[in-house]
């Protein structure tokens, strides 16, 4: 029988020596999801993936993946792709040969051929097709890595750092892939330091810290949880938006150290979302419009920076950004 989710991971610990590299991870992800993993260096992110695509055990815990238990044998469970630490290419062939290889490999024959082209397609690299991945640029393998994934058609793509070395026109074209797989009902993994993807590509993510999970779920529901954060206000009437605001009782008004950079006439106020949303109540009431509002730095980046300790240096800087 089918199972909704893609992953659910009960407990999930995982030692090496006296490292707890994951420490009783309760996780599931349904299909259809793109879920993001976040977490500074060391938090256990690689090591969550590493599970799911079957290249370690866990210590402890239940893990299931596409419906089926995990057991104890290390390979790639049946419906899962992906890659960490790199794609496995073969430098001196062709970015066609490498995937017509990876199909042989896998036991489907030369009828494969036109698999190979639409997938060389969907990833941008039709054009370099004949050209050695030994040329490759990082951001051209990553872009083949997970051609080669998409390949086996997965109903679980695992990624790390799917960006990484990416130009802003490949990055639309990996998070199109991603998100037209996701449609399709597949679950898309993926670990990333780069926040402005996480929050374009995924509908929810999962915030490591030292092994264990310390957020998961929407990325709205971060904002909501995130407590207090900067929020930049743009209106008719400056002097009037900094009075509503230093009279309201659920807000501060952050000293303007930033005026250059968020422009001349923003104001800014720290306070919860709900704070926030009167403001814009009581603003309007006012006779004041308001023509931009919205997080100084989002939710997803304030989280992470909260987690790292970050954010008091940022506080310090005067909410850079
Ligand atoms: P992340 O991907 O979030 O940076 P990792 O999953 O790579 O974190 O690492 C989690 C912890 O486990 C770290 O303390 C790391 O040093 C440790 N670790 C990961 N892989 C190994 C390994 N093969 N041998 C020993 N320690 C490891």
């Amino acid at each position: 029988m089918g199972s909704s989710l893609a992953v659910r991971s009960r407990g999930t610990t995982k030692y090496f020596g006296d490292v707890v590299a994951l420490d009783g991870v309760d996780l599931d992800i349904p299909r259809g999801e793109v879920h993001g993993l976040v977490g500074p260096n060391g938090a256990g992110k690689t090591t969550f993936l590493g599970l799911l695509l079957g290249l370690s055990v866990a210590d402890r815990g239940g893990l299931e993946i596409l419906g089926a238990p995990v057991d104890r044998v290390l390979g790639v469970p049946e419906g899962v792709g992906g890659f960490v630490d790199g794609p496995g290419l073969y430098p001196t062939l062709t970015a066609r040969q490498n995937l017509v290889a990876l199909a042989r490999l896998r036991g489907h024959g030369t009828e494969g051929g036109a698999d190979v082209d639409h997938t060389l397609e969907q990833v941008g690299l039709l054009d370099v097709a004949d050209d050695r991945v030994r040329g490759f640029s990082l951001g051209m393998r990553q872009r083949l890595g997970l051609a080669a994934a998409l390949l086996t058609q997965p109903r679980l793509l695992v990624l790390d750092e799917p960006s990484n070395g990416l130009d802003p026109a490949a990055k639309r074209q990996v998070h199109r892939v991603l998100a037209d797989l996701a449609a399709q009902g597949a679950a898309v993994v993926i670990s990333s330091h780069q926040m402005d993807d996480l929050a374009a590509l995924c509908s929810a993510v999962t915030l490591l810290a030292q092994g264990r999970i310390v957020f998961s779920g929407s990325v709205a529901k971060l904002a909501a949880e995130s407590g207090r954060l900067d929020y930049r206000v743009l209106t008719s009437d400056a002097d009037t938006t900094r009075r509503v605001i230093a009279g309201h009782p659920g807000l501060e008004l952050v000293p303007d150290r930033t005026r250059l950079r968020l422009g001349e006439d923003a104001v800014v106020a720290r306070g919860p979302v709900s704070a926030v949303d009167d403001l814009v109540v009581r603003l309007v009431g006012a006779g004041v419009a308001v023509r931009e509002l919205g997080p100084v730095v989002p939710p997803l980046e304030a989280a992470f920076l909260a987690l790292t300790g970050a954010d008091d240096v940022l506080a310090s800087q005067g909410a850079a950004r």
